[in-house]
């Protein structure tokens, strides 16, 4: 079984029971999760892979906008499971190529996209302890 670090974003928030009956359909638990509002720092810091990217002032802001829930996934191939789920970055994109997925569901424009997912077994463990933070050595 793997993990993931999976987070419905601020536009998709409303939605998060039909993201969760998407997750279920897949076969991936819901192991932990949290409603949070990011701070503009945290929402950097989660980011920060991204910071010298054009639109990272535009993702920190929306990112730091409202309520995200953040959720840690597992299930057989979970990371490549939920980003398949969500579709394409662009949520206009995910419309043309893949009708049905959550971005396509619920995303907006390219930067207001419904959701992320952790896309390595690296960025899943960092992502989740950025979330979930684990009390060891205290
Ligand atoms: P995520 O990491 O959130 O799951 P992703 O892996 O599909 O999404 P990344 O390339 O990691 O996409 O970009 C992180 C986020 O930054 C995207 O989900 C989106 O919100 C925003 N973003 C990415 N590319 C663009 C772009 N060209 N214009 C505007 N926003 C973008």
């Amino acid at each position: 079984k793997e993990r993931t670090l999976a987070m419905v974003k601020p536009d998709a928030l409303s939605r998060l029971g039909d993201i969760l009956e998407t997750i279920h359909a897949a076969n991936l638990i819901v192991i932990k999760a949290k409603m949070t509002t990011l701070t503009l720092s945290q929402a950097s810091d989660f980011y920060m892979e991204h910071h010298s990217k054009p639109f990272f002032s535009n993702l920190v802001q929306f990112m730091s906008s409202g309520p995200v829930v953040a959720m840690e996934l597992m299930g057989d191939e979970a990371i490549g499971a939920w980003r398949r789920l969500l579709g394409p970055t662009d949520s206009a994109t995910a419309r043309q190529e893949a009708q049905g997925s959550v971005r396509a569901r619920f995303g907006t424009d390219g930067t207001q996209n419904a959701g992320h997912g952790s896309d390595s077994v690296a960025s899943a463990a960092r992502e989740v302890e950025f979330f979930f933070p684990s009390t060891a050595g205290h």
